[in-house]
C-alpha cells in the first residue's frame, strides 16, 4: 500500500537509552524519514526527549511535575537542535510544533492547526510535534505522546501512525515476563476486554506502556486509519514495511 502522509512517533525510551538523547538514533531515524520524503511521503515526527534532554544539562529532580515542566522547557529547544542539524545534512528544513489537547478540541482550533501542519508539508518542511509540557496542566495533557500521535494521525488526514517503540511487536502477553509469548502480526479490532485487562499491573496481557498503544490502536482502529508498532531501535522491520511494502516483523493494526 501506498501511503501519502505518515505520522512517526518515537518514544523517549527509544530516544534516550541511558538518559541522554542518542545521537545514533536521531540520525537514524532522520535517515528514514529521509529516505520516505524521497518517495514522496509526507512525513510528520512526533518526538518525546524534551525532558531528558533539559536533564542532561539541569539535572533537577523529575519526580515533581514543575521540575519536568522546566526540563521540557529547557530540553525541548536542544533537542530541535539536534534534528535540525541532522535534517540539514540532508538538505531538508525541519520546524517546532507543540499542542495540547485544547488545541485539538474544537473544529475551528484543529483546522487552525491543520493548516499549518499542510502548509508546513506542502513546502517540504517535517514538523516535529510534542506535548506542550511548559502549559500543560494535569487536565489538559495529553498522557503520553501514543495518545497525542493518534489524535495528530485523525485529526491531520494521516494514512497511518507508526509507532517506534522499545519493543519490537504487540504479542500476546508480555515478553519481557513470559519468554513463550507470541507476536501478534495483524490486529484488526481490540476487544473491551484486551483494552480492560490491560488496566490492571498483574495481567498477564498486558502492563506498562503497551496500554497506551492498545488505546491508541483502538482510537484510529474505530475511526478507519491504520497503525503499524515496531522497533525504534532496529528499523530494518519499519523501513522494510513502508519502503518495499514487505511486512516482516511488527504488528499492523488496521480493520
Ligand atoms: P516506548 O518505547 O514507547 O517508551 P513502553 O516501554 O512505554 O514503550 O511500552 C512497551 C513495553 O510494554 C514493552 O517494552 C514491554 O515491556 C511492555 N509490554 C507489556 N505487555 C506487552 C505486550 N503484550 N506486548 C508487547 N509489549 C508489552
Amino acid at each position: 500500500m501506498k501511503f501519502k502522509r505518515v505520522v512517526i512517533k518515537v518514544g523517549s525510551h527509544v530516544l534516550t537509552p541511558d538518559g541522554s538523547v542518542s545521537k545514533e538514533k536521531i540520525r537514524n531515524l532522520v535517515e528514514l524519514i529521509f529516505k520516505l520524503m524521497s518517495r514522496g511521503v509526507e512525513v510528520i515526527l512526533v518526538s518525546s526527549g524534551a525532558v531528558s534532554a533539559g536533564y542532561t544539562v539541569l539535572p533537577l529532580d523529575r519526580k515533581s511535575i514543575g521540575n519536568k515542566q522546566a526540563l521540557a522547557a529547557i530540553g525541548q529547544p536542544l533537542l530541535l537542535k539536534m534534528y535540525q542539524e541532522k535534517f540539514a545534512k540532508y538538505g531538508i528544513l525541519c520546524s517546532q510544533v507543540l499542542l495540547s489537547w485544547a488545541d485539538l478540541d474544537s473544529k475551528k482550533r484543529t483546522n487552525l492547526a491543520k493548516n499549518a501542519i499542510d502548509n508546513l508539508l506542502s513546502n517540504g518542511v517535517v514538523p516535529i510535534i510534542n506535548e506542550n509540557d511548559v502549559i500543560a496542566t494535569e487536565e489538559l495533557v495529553f498522557g503520553d505522546n501514543d495518545q497525542l500521535s493518534a489524535s495528530v494521525t485523525d485529526n491531520f488526514d494521516a494514512d497511518i501512525l507508526i509507532i517506534l517503540s522499545d519493543i519490537d511487536a504487540l504479542y500476546d502477553k508480555n515478553p519481557r515476563e513470559f519468554p513463550d509469548a507470541k507476536v501478534r502480526k495483524v490486529v484488526n479490532s481490540i476487544s473491551r476486554d484486551e483494552l480492560e485487562a490491560t488496566a490492571t499491573p498483574n495481567s498477564q496481557f498486558a502492563t506498562g506502556g503497551i496500554v497506551t498503544k492498545l488505546k491508541a490502536g483502538d482510537y484510529l482502529l474505530k475511526r478507519g486509519r491504520r497503525m503499524f508498532l515496531s522497533s525504534g531501535f532496529d528499523l530494518s522491520d519499519i523501513e522494510s514495511f513502508l519502503l518495499d511494502g514487505v511486512h516482516r516483523g511488527g504488528t499492523l493494526f488496521f480493520s
